[in-house]
């Protein structure tokens, strides 16, 4: 979308405009992935990475509820009831008439800002580390060139315009293309409703940690390159560990 190039540089640039995420897995196969999770929690996670990837913006019309149905293979009905459980949450807005429609409301940043929650967040980061760990004990050593050299694309270099924005973009293409590199469609699937579920329940990360984020990155990359375990795990613990987060059910922020 040309819209975005300028604001996110060369992430989205070129690339054809891009509705939804599509899940990759259907039937038995994403059930294996996904267990209890339901149909409306998926159609939520994905729309919330989709805004964090910029692809869709506050103000946009989302698709038809048919047209997400299909890409990411859920009942219409499910899209539906997911829609109107965004709606009240603020999440949404629908309007009637002729230019009516579901749209991303305008109020989005404030409405996940308020949705902050630093136990559900470190609840997805602890499983995303796992999960990592778990990919790279399996995996590391296997790496395709090509998936390497596409990962330090993500990295930002030290002295990049200070652009929370662009950071977490590169955060989110980051740990897709891992999952997606080292554990197939399967994990690429798995990481996209946990980070999607994070943009929810975390704002962007304030500069200062996007900064040590990416240097957790490029120490992950580094691991992968030597094909060491441990410099990857250290890599995701460290990752994991950056996060400002409250511990207790009391100081929860909001
Ligand atoms: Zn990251």
């Amino acid at each position: 979308m040309a819209r975005h190039v300028g604001k996110f540089g060369a992430y989205v640039a070129g690339e054809p405009s891009r509705l939804l995420v599509p899940s990759r897995l259907t039937g038995p196969r994403r059930q294996q992935v996904f267990g209890g999770l339901t149909g409306a929690e998926l159609v939520r996670s994905k729309i919330a990475l989709e805004v964090r990837l910029g692809d869709l913006l506050p103000g946009d019309r989302l698709p038809d509820a048919g047209v997400i149905s299909q890409a990411l293979g859920v009942s219409e009905i499910t899209v539906r009831r997911a829609m109107e459980i965004m709606d009240q949450d603020g999440l949404l807005e629908r309007r009637r008439g002729r230019v009516g429609g579901t749209f991303i409301a305008q109020k989005w940043n404030v409405v996940t800002t308020a949705m902050r929650d630093d136990e559900q967040a470190r609840q997805l980061i602890d499983f995303q580390l796992v999960l990592e760990c778990g990919l790279v004990a399996n995996s590391c050593g296997e790496i395709a060139q090509t998936d390497l050299d596409a990962l330090a694309e993500h990295l930002q270099p030290k002295d990049a315009k200070a652009d929370p924005n662009l950071f977490a973009l590169a955060d989110a293409h980051f740990h897709l293309d891992l999952a997606k590199a080292l554990g197939g469609w399967r994990a690429w699937e798995r990481q996209t409703d946990l980070l999607g579920k994070l943009c929810l329940h975390l704002p962007k990360p304030p500069m200062d940690v996007a900064l040590e984020l990416n240097e957790a990155h490029a120490q992950l990359l580094e691991g992968l390159r030597k094909e060491s375990i441990e410099i990857c795990v250290e890599a995701i613990k460290r990752h994991a560990s950056l996060w400002p987060l409250s511990s207790s059910k009391g100081s929860k922020k909001n």
